[in-house]
């Protein structure tokens, strides 16, 4: 399968401007395909307020249909959805919808694939594939409101893949989610999740967007962080603490740690108390993760009654924590169970 047209959802407001003006349209045309673009269009002839000789142009030039939603499945236990999609290269990915009270929350994927390697991980299982472009970031977005009906209150970008390793794309994203004329998702309403990268944090950070940033700490020392990401081999952790501080005490805002709890490997008491003792002082919050089981990882999720003592010494000592609700794990649509799926694809 090979698609040689442009996505049309790659082309933000500007570049649909520019389109309209190189084909010799008025102006108010590309504010007319923008408009069909956020209703999440996937097809040029549904555009009924252009003419048939301009959708055919259009189509000739772009592709509308940059994710194929090939399954949805929704968990029997709560409102959450998770879609398979098909990307015009074959590849696929997943994103979900989850939705409590009145919020409406898109955890999108950021690549195909992850190259970070995290062994309690599914997405990371077969690798890296390539980067999203802000398109196919938008469109996951986009698709699951037009899906659900409903307007998307929060973005997250916890999906499939390491968003700092696709830094250029994300900002894009960012910047379209917040268009007042697109969806219109305020920044403090996007959370970015990383592995914790502290060039890309400073490179984020410098970017000056209000989002949420969650740095997935998963362990309160050097040699158990290793032992869970690989990635840590690169990065310091002592470093990584002193960039988040940083980043704190330069935007003002709080920034969230993310610990997975896997029963018997860093959900001591201990560990608590170590966590306490490192993020002493600092503008944050631990999120806990009872964690996910994934087929083929020898990590089990923590018991209810070691999670509570796990957050009780935490508290104890003055920080803040939540504990992450769980929502579709019976359709694998939890963290960490999201893989890139139908590994067996021959390549586009
Ligand atoms: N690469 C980014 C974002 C994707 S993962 C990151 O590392 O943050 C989103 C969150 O789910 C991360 O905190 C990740 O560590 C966590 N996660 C991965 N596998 C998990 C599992 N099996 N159980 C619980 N959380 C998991």
């Amino acid at each position: 399968m090979s698609e040689s047209r442009p996505s049309f959802y790659d082309l933000d407001q500007a570049a649909l401007t520019e389109l309209a003006a190189s084909l010799g349209w008025p102006a108010y045309r590309a504010t007319q395909l923008h408009e069909w673009q956020m209703k999440g269009a996937v097809s040029f002839d549904v555009m009924n307020n252009l003419s048939k000789t301009m959708r055919t142009e259009l189509a000739e030039r772009l592709n509308a249909a940059p994710l194929e939603l090939l399954m949805l499945e929704t968990s029997q236990d709560d409102d959450t959805r998770k879609a398979l999609f098909r990307l015009s290269d074959g590849h696929m990915i997943e994103t979900v919808v989850m939705r409590y009270g009145d919020h409406r929350s898109v955890c999108v994927s950021s690549q195909v694939g992850c190259a970070m390697g995290c062994r309690f991980c599914a997405s990371t299982g077969a690798g890296l594939a390539r980067n999203l472009t802000d398109g196919e970031m938008l469109a996951q977005v986009l698709f699951m409101q037009r899906e659900i009906g409903q307007k998307v209150t929060h973005v997250t970008v916890m999906g499939i893949g390491e968003p700092l390793q696709n830094l250029a794309a994300l900002i894009l994203f960012i910047r379209r989610l917040a268009d007042p004329k697109g969806p219109h998702i305020s920044m403090r309403r996007i959370t970015v999740s990383t592995c914790g990268l502290p060039d890309m944090m400073l490179k984020l950070a410098d970017a000056k967007l209000p989002v949420n940033l969650a740095v997935s700490l998963h362990a309160p020392n050097q040699q158990l962080r290793e032992s869970l990401m690989p990635i840590a081999r690169h990065v310091d952790l002592t470093e990584l603490l002193s960039v988040c501080r940083r980043i704190t005490e330069q935007n003002g805002r709080r920034i969230t740690f993310e610990y997975a709890l896997f029963d018997r490997i860093n959900d001591a008491e201990e560990h608590a108390s170590e966590l306490a003792e490192r993020l002493r002082g600092m503008l944050c919050h631990v999120n806990l993760i009872p964690a996910n089981r994934v087929e083929g990882t020898p990590y089990r999720k923590s018991p209810a009654d070691r999670v509570r003592r796990f957050q009780a010494v935490l508290e104890q000592q003055g920080i803040v924590v939540s504990v992450r609700r769980e929502l579709g794990s019976d359709i694998t649509a939890a963290c960490g169970q999201l893989r890139r799926k139908r590994e067996s694809w021959t390549t586009p």
